[in-house]
């Protein structure tokens, strides 16, 4: 296995060599390496600001990307206004949580009245109203399906968590924030620098929906759409095995495995079992083992439709990344809930985008593949359109 920081000449595919030495040189002269020093107040490099764990999961994608959204602050053409159904189920599952209701029937009703006050505010194009009555019953059927499957004993985990000094909203989002510290790695450019020049440990942010108690355990949820970016993650419970081998060859140059939506899942679950460790121990919770599920609400292929009665029924299935995360073998020397490869990696993730590593050659076949197609960027990328123009020429 290679590491993604080492040096090497290599071809991108599309024609160019590029040296990627250690001075971040192109051919061509130019550098989008971009060192960082002690003092150094461009963009890339703050570490008083927090990274998002979403923006780590775009510069695995494509570092070019997330120079674009995160550095640059540039809108994607294919950008979301953050508004789409699944975040008003969301809005309406959380504010049925916050009224700590524990009930079947008591927090259904308090979801199905959120949710049509956010209905019918929600302004979205449908081609007819018979499509948008029909968007709302899936939403409706969804919200259900949630309070059958887990919502009641979700809500009644949360009142458990619930005491003198927390209350439901301390613990229900949208939006609430849970933080690990990680120490970037050095890379090849400051591994020579002075002593006392280490990278300062940088706080990484994962956003959650609500926390909740289940036996033993202190669980954190998050809602998503759908479970289909996990791939592999989904069919299996541990990490020995395919999972690690294909986590670590996602960042071998010379294999094929190039999956960042899994990769970025298991830092997702690293990053919120960090910070839940930390609620945990604030909260007195002292004891309990951190756990971490998803809770996909536009599941399409566990939806039905009957037509003539205008009815949809569908289901909700949660997956818990905590097993499939957790190395065995750390958790026999440290007994806690970690993976040494997984932190290993997310830091050195850390340190590069810390030092300003923006250069999506690394991988280049994979990213112009896989990632370049769907890219709200793509009209103005240097490295897509010098690509183009080599593959025209
Ligand atoms: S067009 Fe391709 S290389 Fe450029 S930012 Fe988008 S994904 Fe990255």
């Amino acid at each position: 296995m290679s590491d993604s920081g080492s040096s090497e000449t290599r071809n991108d595919g599309a024609g160019r060599t590029h040296g990627g030495g250690s001075d971040g040189t192109h051919n061509d002269g130019s550098s989008d390496e971009r060192p960082a020093g002690p003092g150094d107040e461009r963009p890339w490099n703050r570490p008083e600001e927090p990274l998002s764990i979403d923006g780590i999961g775009t510069y695995l994608r494509c570092p070019r990307q997330y120079e674009f959204a995160r550095v640059h602050g540039l809108e994607s053409a294919d950008e979301s206004d953050g508004s789409d159904r699944v975040d008003l189920l969301r809005r309406a599952i959380c504010a049925a949580l916050r009224t700590g209701k524990t009930t079947h029937g008591a927090l259904l009703e308090a979801g199905l009245t959120r949710l049509a006050e956010l209905w019918g505010d929600h302004d979205e194009r449908f081609h007819s109203r018979t499509q948008r009555r029909h968007e709302r019953t899936v939403l409706e059927a969804t919200l259900r399906a949630y309070v059958e499957a887990v919502g009641t004993d979700h809500a009644a985990g949360l009142e458990q968590c619930v005491g003198a000094d927390v209350t439901c909203a301390d613990l229900v989002g949208p939006g609430l924030t849970l933080s690990r510290t990680v120490s970037p790695s050095k890379t090849a450019e400051s591994a020579g620098s002075e002593p006392g020049d280490d990278p300062s440990p940088i706080e990484i942010e994962a956003d959650v929906d609500y926390v909740f108690r289940d036996g033993s355990s202190l669980v954190a949820a998050r809602f998503v759409p759908t479970l289909a970016s996990l791939g592999l993650l989904r069919y299996r419970s541990r990490w020995k095995g395919d999972v690690a081998g294909h986590f670590v060859d996602h960042f071998d140059r010379e294999s094929d495995v190039y999956d960042p939506e899994a990769v970025g899942a298991l830092f997702e679950t690293a990053v919120v079992l960090g910070g839940l460790r930390s609620l945990r121990d604030r909260l007195g919770l002292g004891g309990k083992t951190c756990r971490y599920v998803r809770v996909p609400l536009a599941d399409r292929s566990r939806t039905s439709v009957n037509w003539v009665r205008g009815s949809v029924e569908t289901s909700v299935k949660i997956t818990d990344l905590t097993d499939v995360y957790v190395d065995q073998h750390a958790y026999a020397m440290t007994h806690e809930h970690r993976n040494e490869t997984v932190d290993g990696r997310l830091a050195a993730i850390v340190g590069r985008i810390r030092a300003g590593k923006f250069d999506p050659t690394d991988r280049w076949e994979q990213v112009q593949r896989a990632a370049c197609p769907d890219c709200g960027y793509a009209v103005c990328c240097q490295d897509r359109i010098a690509s183009e123009v080599q593959f025209d020429g």
